[in-house]
């Protein structure tokens, strides 16, 4: 069997090493248009920042890892330009040389990924505007930034001294993923950085109120945001830096600019060989990784997946969903009955110190598509035991199914041991777990790493306490109906308080049972909803109508930002 796998980096360098692990016979060529294979695009805006020194530590495998190890017939600045699916043959072009030679294939794997949106804004390419997909990439932003400005001019260059400018301001535009990393990056190597985004919060996964802490945090650590503002173009201003101009009206000096405003599936030649293309833009497979030619198979960034929560089709460019794709496209190649579950968009991103991760679905996913089965919890635990030094709160909101209780997505945001409770909960989501799951699943402890009970059954038991009637809740937003009773003690109102509730601490509460309405819905509030909870337990014993204002203080914090 010959099989052609185009695209050499995530899922085509995991199609081909292991189509070879099952098939030793099998004759199998990966091209790859650009001059690596196997290469660590996750790592590329860390090289721009230095963090990785060396650029050879990006490349994972080389074309001749490919060919000795697995006998693969890795070819790179070799580009794919054309299928003919009738005859099964791909014609293909030595970037260097221009020459074109056609290959017969019986299984053509596609894995070209994604290509950076790049509009055609005026000044879009001067020199000093860069994009973060490609080793070369983050080469020429590495050089353009060591190189400092254009020599000075006028006066300046008769002071004596040094007439290179060195470059200080960076604007990043694009407030995903790879915007906020290589903007991180460029603040650690000391510019003063810009970041522009059209829409009204970073990071567009997250709910706007998660989100909002993260804008808060960034800022504290010197990154300015232009947020619900689009870039317009581009002016050449002096030493060679650049004007970037946004539809506002405003005008922000660059020495160095970087355009990470999304990608998208890079489908050319799957339009040329008359692939369906799905409703999103990606090339629509089924679970086997199968286009709709049987003998083609698509992989990664290119394609169209069922999102595992919604079973709405989606772009999801991630590594973790290529790589896994890659094998699976290999097994059914090579006879297996592998499938795709599909995928919930597991991701997370460290910013100067601090961690947002999130899976499955959000909560303004589930609005949008007009799911209304669902129900919300913030919760604020520890990181692990209190006791032990370094323990730091974890922000938490968990989305579960109102009538039968199943996990639908969660967002965490912390400093300390975020990514093993969303990988807990991203691996519940996808066995379809219910919030009774959590509350029962076995997870390691002691003290420096957990809690007895780990937020992640913590997650489980406030959620499962809200669906038994335990504790029923409300959120910020509907705390203008009720009487609100904070139970904290009196120390806690000097720091903040919650206008217009009655306190009453929850050492003195059952004595003082009589100051409370009867006819009202009580909204019980405390610092993080823990005391609150006790509070509301005793009393709907007592008849009160109680409700828990999920996450207290801390999520009126969120709430707030969400007014501001
Ligand atoms: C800067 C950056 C940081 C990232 N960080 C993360 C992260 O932290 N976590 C995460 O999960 N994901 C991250 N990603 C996304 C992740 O890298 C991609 O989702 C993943 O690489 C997609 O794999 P792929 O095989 O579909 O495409 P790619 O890995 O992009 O590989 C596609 C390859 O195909 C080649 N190609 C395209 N067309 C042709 C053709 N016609 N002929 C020959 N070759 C062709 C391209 O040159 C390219 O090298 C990051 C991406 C970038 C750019």
């Amino acid at each position: 069997m010959k099989v052609v796998i185009v695209g050499g980096v995530a899922g085509g360098a995991s199609c081909a090493a292991r189509l070879r692990r099952l098939d030793e016979k099998a004759e199998i060529i990966m091209v790859e248009r650009g001059p690596y294979v196997s290469y660590a695009n996750c790592g590329l805006p860390y090289h721009i920042g230095d963090v990785i020194e060396k650029e050879s530590s990006l490349l994972v495998a080389t074309e001749n890892t490919f060919r000795s190890q697995f006998a693969v017939d890795a070819r790179t600045n070799c580009e794919a330009i054309k299928i003919s699916p009738d005859r099964k043959t791909i014609d293909l072009r030595n970037v260097k040389t221009g020459e074109v030679t056609t290959e017969s294939y019986d299984k053509l794997v596609l894995s070209p990924g994604a290509v950076t949106v790049r509009p055609p804004l005026p000044g879009i390419d001067l020199p000093g505007i860069f994009q973060v997909r490609t080793v070369p990439d983050a080469r020429a932003v590495r050089e353009w930034l060591e190189r400092g400005s254009l020599f000075l001019a006028g006066m300046d260059k008769y002071s004596g001294f040094q007439t290179v400018r060195p470059k200080t301001r960076a604007v990043v535009i694009g407030g995903g993923f790879i915007g906020l990393e290589t903007a991180e990056n460029l603040v650690h190597r000391g510019f003063d950085v810009t970041l522009v985004e059209m829409l009204d919060q970073v990071l567009a996964p997250l709910d706007r109120e998660m989100a909002r802490v993260v804008e808060g945090y960034l800022e504290r650590h010197g990154l300015r945001l232009a947020l619900n503002d689009g870039v317009s173009g581009f002016k050449p201003a002096a030493n060679g830096a650049i004007d970037v101009e946004t539809k506002s009206g405003k005008t922000y000096p660059a020495d160095v600019v970087i355009l990470s405003l999304g990608v998208r599936p890079d489908t050319a030649l799957a339009k040329s060989a008359g692939l369906e293309i799905g409703e999103r833009g990606g090339i629509r497979v089924d679970d086997q990784m199968r286009t709709s030619n049987s003998d083609i198979f698509a992989v990664g960034d290119a394609i169209e997946v069922k999102d595992f929560v919604t079973g709405q089709w989606s772009l999801i460019a991630l590594a973790g969903p290529a790589n896994r794709q890659g094998r699976i496209a290999a097994d059914v190649i090579a006879g297996r009955d592998s499938r795709f579950r599909g995928t919930q968009g597991t991701s997370i991103i460290g910013l100067f110190g601090a961690v947002a991760a999130w899976t499955g679905a959000s909560e303004k996913t589930l609005n949008r598509i007009g799911d209304k089965d669902f129900e919300k919890i913030y919760l604020y635990p520890n990181s692990h035991a209190g006791y032990y030094p370094g323990a730091r709160p974890i922000a938490m909101k968990v989305l579960f199914r109102k009538s039968d209780g199943r996990l639908l997505g969660a967002q965490a945001l912390g400093e300390v041991n975020v990514d093993k409770r969303i990988s807990a909960l991203a691996v519940a989501i996808q066995m379809g777990a219910t919030i009774y799951d959590l509350e029962e699943a076995e997870l390691c402890y002691s003290p420096q790493f957990g809690s007895a009970k780990d937020p992640v059954n913590f997650a489980g038991m406030v959620a499962a306490g809200v669906l038994r009637g335990d504790m029923p809740i409300r959120h910020w937003d509907e705390a203008g109906k009720g009487f609100l009773l904070d139970v904290r003690e009196p120390v806690e109102l000097a720091v903040e308080q919650a206008p217009g509730a009655v306190n009453i601490p929850l050492g003195q509460l059952r004595a003082r049972l009589g100051e409370l309405p009867r006819d009202r819905d009580i909204l019980v509030i405390c610092r993080s909803g823990q005391r609150a909870y006790y509070a509301t337990r005793m009393l709907l014993q007592h008849g009160f109508k109680a409700r828990n204002l999920s996450g207290g203080m801390l999520s009126r914090f969120h709430a707030q930002l969400l007014e501001n």
